[in-house]
């Protein structure tokens, strides 16, 4: 068995494992994932939850006689999706927090950043954070389509280090195990590569909408980001066993670079800046020699018009020192510039918080 570690983790636990006969929740195969979630918390980790079931979980009452229609199925999503919460929340003893998403959300620059704090300060308060799709309101163009695919989006939005795929199958096989017995489990893979996606077939079990293809699609979304990807059998409580060891029975996909690496690089060069921040030299310390976040009670200046989220330099005496995304419009820091952050919502109506630019939201440069 390889090793793994991590400290930051998206569990996807699938439709197959919450509701196994398809049509309510169940407490089954949940029981040996809330374990190893609450022991994970227990040495210190982190867990975010991406969790399927509430179209199974609502199914009873919605009785058709056909395949269900998109609406009926949005009706069996908004009737299933408080019972797989109600599910969840039995097994813990912290608050366990509902957050909805689609595609759209993800893709919205602002409400990924809402999206990104809202995590951070649920992490903050060790509640639980379970992410779905919001079913009953995305139809099929609107939505991420299977959850697979939106952990891979939640692990990158939550800055997560391992996304934890928790599957009705061992893991990746060099053939479909059901229908060839010669097939065997593969431990590990370090690129995504066409031939692995050939391994893929289509969709596994019939409850969920997902198959490898979606995971391998996950996972290659992780791995560009610096995030590993596991694929584990989440019916088999060893599993568990082992992966709190820091073992993985199944599939580890590495991730193609350190997420440190990634995320700085992205934000060094990738991103486009929209405008200045200028600091005051305590600020200046602050951010480059403790490591801290940027206040509003440093900022002397701000130059360029920007939206929240949007990319900026912080600048010291003329020299660029650190780039990151401000949490706050241009407008609002205009507002807000040198006032204390217990100022902040008094100034502008509403506050994201202390900082302006969070720490995990920036990268210094140091180029005068
Ligand atoms: N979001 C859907 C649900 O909660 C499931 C999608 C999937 O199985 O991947 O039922």
């Amino acid at each position: 068995m390889l090793n793994f570690e991590w400290q930051r983790a998206v569990i996807k636990v699938g439709s197959a494992l919450i509701a196994p006969d398809g049509t309510q929740c169940s407490a089954k195969y949940l029981l040996a994932i809330a374990r190893f979630i609450t022991e994970s918390r227990l040495q210190g980790k982190q867990v975010v939850l991406v969790s399927s079931g509430s179209v199974a979980a609502g199914r009873a009452n919605v009785a058709t006689r056909h395949a269900p229609s998109i609406a009926e199925k949005q009706a069996m999503a908004a009737i299933g999706q408080t019972r797989m919460m109600a599910n969840w929340a039995r097994f813990f003893d912290f608050p366990c927090a509902q957050i909805l998403l689609t595609y759209d959300d993800l893709h919205n620059r602002t409400r990924y950043v809402n999206i990104q704090n809202t995590l951070r300060e649920l992490l903050a308060r060790e509640a639980l954070p379970i992410v779905n799709e919001n079913d009953s309101v995305a139809v099929n163009e609107l939505k991420v389509g299977d959850n697979d695919n939106l952990a891979a989006y939640t692990a990158l939005v939550s800055q997560a280090d391992t996304l934890i795929i928790c599957s009705d199958i061992d893991g990746l096989f060099t053939a479909d195990p059901r229908k060839n017995p010669d097939a065997t489990l593969i431990e590990e893979v370090e690129t995504i590569t066409p031939e692995i996606f050939k391994l893929a077939g289509g969709a596994g079990s019939s409850v969920g909408t997902g198959g490898m293809k979606t995971k391998l699609e996950a996972a290659e979304k992780c791995s560009k980001s610096g995030i590993q990807t596991l694929i584990v059998n989440g019916r088999k409580g060893d599993v568990f066993d082992a992966l709190l060891a820091g073992k993985v029975k199944g599939t580890l996909f590495r991730s193609g670079q350190t997420q440190d690496n990634a995320r700085a690089r992205w934000l060094k060069h990738t991103l486009k800046t929209a405008g200045e921040i200028h600091v005051d030299d305590g600020a200046r310390k602050a951010i480059t020699e403790r490591g801290a976040s940027l206040l509003p009670s440093g900022i002397i200046e701000v130059k360029g018009g920007f939206k929240p989220g949007e990319a900026v330099n912080i600048v010291f005496d003329g020299g660029n020192i650190a780039k990151g995304l401000s949490l706050y419009s241009s407008d609002d820091l205009s507002a807000i510039k040198g006032l204390r952050s217990d100022k902040i919502e008094q100034a502008i109506g509403y506050t994201y918080g202390e900082a302006v630019v969070h720490r995990d939201d920036m990268v210094l440069v140091f180029s005068k």
